[in-house]
């Protein structure tokens, strides 16, 4: 039993039957939404119905397409911590800045809400063989949940992937390949492959419950606030499922009468100039993205050079009055270190592009000062040894240690 009504192309209504296996639309080729009964569900879930259970995703069950929490696939996914970072604030000349802490989920990154719910949508649905293209992270989930579900995972990645991801998919005991190309001829690779090897396509929003894991960044979000939003959001995009996820989850709470106040977070798409389709698009005022050549960035979760849900992200990112932006890819390593020095947190390149994005969004007049400012720290930076340049000094045994130098 669940409170889901049936599914709809985001991009031309159609509508599709729940319960059944889906994924694109079928006439158009863009993402499906996981649509509810917000009717029903404002009559039977109520805010104290949350008291008393596991902090973990699952605490929204009623909000989540599973129909047989049984076959529900979980490495546990623990509510995030938030984080007030003063000293990091203080760099921006605020006195407070918030950030989310995901990189405390299993396998590192926030990837593992999207594939925790897509695989145990998958298990219900008796597949037993899944397939993704990845940037890396997504990989790493994927292969780590589909062990755990005891199914069959096929990755493809870039073959510059970072080191970590390739490790981790092939330790999940995935099928794993290395393709010299992108994110997007990896999806291509995926889709062909569905007709000759049978695997299901768990590509970013290629199938429609991964939005609905990582809605549950919003809907944790908003009750860790006590149901009332931060004015700005920041959010390093790739694909966008987080940020449409979040947007997905704040309409409903609202449609269900959770939140406070009917303000919503600014949404910032943040995106390295190395590669920046959406903020591009933004920039325009186009609603859909064009292919963005020779991507090339450290951030790799974010190395999406053509994202299906373009418009989902844009729309979102509109509606909501932010703006999607990109930071100079240079200076990735200098926020990364800057955020960890002065604050212990292991913030990942990508996030490091939000950092980027609040010094000129904060220039601008975008975001004030004073404004409520969360950041989400999508994943550990232990996973991305080549986007830190260490540099160490030598000590050596067989000399007398020269002591002016420490
Ligand atoms: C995938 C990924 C992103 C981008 O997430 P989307 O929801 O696809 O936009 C950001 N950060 C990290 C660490 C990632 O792995
Ligand atoms: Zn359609």
């Amino acid at each position: 039993m669940n409170f889901v009504s049936h599914l709809e192309c985001a991009n031309c209504g159609v509508r599709y039957e729940a319960g059944k296996i889906h994924n694109l639309c079928a006439a158009c080729n863009r993402p499906l939404w996981v649509k509810y009964d917000l009717a029903a569900l404002k009559k039977n879930f109520k805010k104290k119905d949350l008291m008393g259970r596991p902090p973990t995703i699952w605490r929204y069950l009623e909000m989540l397409p599973i129909s047989n929490p049984e076959k529900i696939v979980s490495l546990t996914e623990t509510i995030t911590p938030i984080l007030d970072c003063k000293r990091l604030a203080s760099h921006f000349g605020m006195e407070s800045l918030l950030v989310k802490d995901e990189s405390r989920l299993p396998t590192g990154s926030f990837k593992s809400r999207g594939m925790a719910m897509a695989l145990s949508m998958a298990n219900e649905f008796g597949i037993k063989k899944v397939a993704c293209p990845t940037a890396g992270n997504a990989g790493g989930a994927m292969a780590a949940y589909a062990a755990r579900a005891g199914m069959e995972a096929y990755v493809f990645m870039p073959e510059d992937t970072p080191m970590i991801n390739k490790k981790e998919c092939y330790l999940a005991g995935a099928k794993t390949f290395a393709v010299n190309g992108l994110i997007n001829d990896c999806g291509r690779i995926v889709g062909e492959g569905k007709k000759i090897k049978g695997w299901f396509d768990v590509s970013t929003l290629k199938e429609p419950y991964r939005i609905e894991g990582k809605k549950t960044m919003g809907l944790e979000l908003a009750e860790q606030f006590d149901w009332e939003l931060p004015d700005v959001i920041l959010y390093p995009t790739g694909g966008g499922t987080g940020l449409i996820g979040m947007w997905k989850a704040f309409a409903e709470l609202e449609a269900m009468g959770w939140l406070k106040s009917p303000k919503k977070p600014k949404m910032i798409s943040c995106q390295s100039e190395g590669c920046a389709p959406i903020s591009t698009a933004f920039d325009k005022g186009e609603r859909f993205a064009k292919l963005f050549e020779g991507a090339s960035t450290v951030a790799s979760g974010i190395r999406v050079p053509v994202a299906v849900g373009d418009f989902m992200i844009l729309d979102a990112v509109r509606e909501s009055g932010g703006v999607a932006i990109a930071t100079p890819e240079k200076d990735i390593p200098k926020f990364m270190r800057m955020a960890s020095s002065s604050e212990g947190i292991a913030l990942c390149p990508e996030t490091a592009v939000c950092l980027g994005a609040l010094d000129v969004l904060l220039q601008r007049g975008t975001i004030k000062k004073t404004d409520r400012v969360l950041i989400f720290n999508t994943g550990a930076a232990q996973k991305y040894p080549e986007a830190v340049q260490e540099k160490l000094q030598r000590i050596d045994i067989t000399k007398p240690i020269d002591w002016d130098k420490i």
